[in-house]
């Protein structure tokens, strides 16, 4: 990289040169990742060629090298970030930044531009203690359903979205390459799943602050998203079964945003002082929370639970969320015993 600055200094040269690190940084990412897929039998895609133009996000890593946080202090009103090769860039900051900031990332969705911040020593801010524990169930129909039996409609935005989204598609296949029409098209298609991305995180940030106000310990299945958005197309020695279904179900999965859930829930535990416990998932959805009788039989549909042993009978996601909270219990026992 410094022959090519050395050899550009009016084109690469300009950039600061720990961003562009970072960018290599990505790439090795990738290829490892690549590599390591190969290793594990399964048939990865190799990483393409990025021209600059597939790029939507840059990193720089070290605020004040190649670039400053807050750059004007004495501005009366506004906040600027500069960037080296670019400048002064007015933000528009919607919520203040605690803590050191650390990083700073630019990102395109669209036509917007964000600026992402991360820093360092953000203090904690607890919330008053409380006894309360609860268990929860993460599904396709309700994204989150408590063991005292309250559900979170999953709302499923990109569902929602997506006829207008083939609509947009079938719209942009028609566009010619280069065309102006064409990166209006691929403009409309990026603000549609831009959209859909902020409403979900939106959701999961409600519904994760809901949690922690009220409970002081959440217990959750340890869910291996990616384990099981893998199985569909499977490995070379075992390929996957009902591929079609699965992507159904794949796509259901993603939409409904456990991975973001989990990752806000577990950022709002940390800050709030609160307990999370991850549980095996094995069995909870076909146990009886009552006698803890285990068969395929009692879980009847995909909304009703009936005990073939006890007769009990209960909504499955509450069920299985009341199951969920009883393991974590079990595990917090055992961890205190020890
Ligand atoms: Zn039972």
């Amino acid at each position: 990289m410094k022959h090519i600055r050395a050899d550009d200094p009016d084109g690469q040269g300009r950039w600061s040169f720990s961003s562009q690190q970072a960018t290599l940084r990505r790439l090795d990412k990738a290829f490892r990742a690549f590599f390591d897929r190969v290793k594990a039998g399964r048939t990865p895609g190799c990483p393409r060629f990025k021209g600059r133009g597939w790029f939507d996000s840059v990193q720089w890593p070290k605020d004040g090298d190649g670039c400053r946080w807050d750059s004007q202090p004495e501005h009366p009103t506004a906040t600027y970030v500069r960037l080296q090769g670019i400048g002064h860039v007015r933000v528009h900051q919607h919520r203040p930044v605690h803590g050191r900031v650390k990083t700073i990332s630019v990102k395109r969705e669209g036509r917007r531009w964000y600026v992402l911040v991360s820093c360092q020593g953000v203090p904690a801010r607890p919330l008053p203690a409380t006894g309360a524990v609860t268990g929860i169930d993460m599904g396709v129909a309700s994204l989150v359903t408590t063991s005292d039996g309250e559900h979170v409609v999953n709302p499923r935005h990109l569902a929602a979205t997506a006829d207008r989204l083939a609509v947009v598609r079938r719209d942009l296949a028609r566009k010619q390459r280069g065309s102006k029409r064409r990166r209006k098209a691929v403009a409309r298609v990026a603000a549609l799943h831009a959209k859909a991305r902020r409403q979900r995180i939106d959701g999961a940030h409600e519904t994760a602050l809901a949690l922690i106000r009220d409970y002081g310990m959440i217990v959750h299945e340890d869910l291996r998203i990616t384990n099981m958005t893998r199985s569909a197309s499977g490995t070379i020695d075992a390929p996957g079964r009902n591929v079609a279904q699965k992507s159904g179900l794949n796509r259901s999965i993603l939409d409904a945003g456990w991975g973001v859930f989990l990752t806000i829930l577990a950022h709002k535990v940390e800050s709030a002082g609160r307990e999370l416990i991850a549980v095996n998932p094995a069995g909870t959805s076909r146990t009886c929370a009552r006698c803890g009788h285990c068969a395929k039989e009692n879980h009847l549909t995909q909304a009703s639970f009936v005990c073939t042993a006890c007769g009990h009978a209960a909504h499955a996601d509450v069920n299985a969320a009341v199951n969920v909270l009883r393991a974590g219990l079990a595990l917090r026992r055992a961890a205190e015993a020890a």
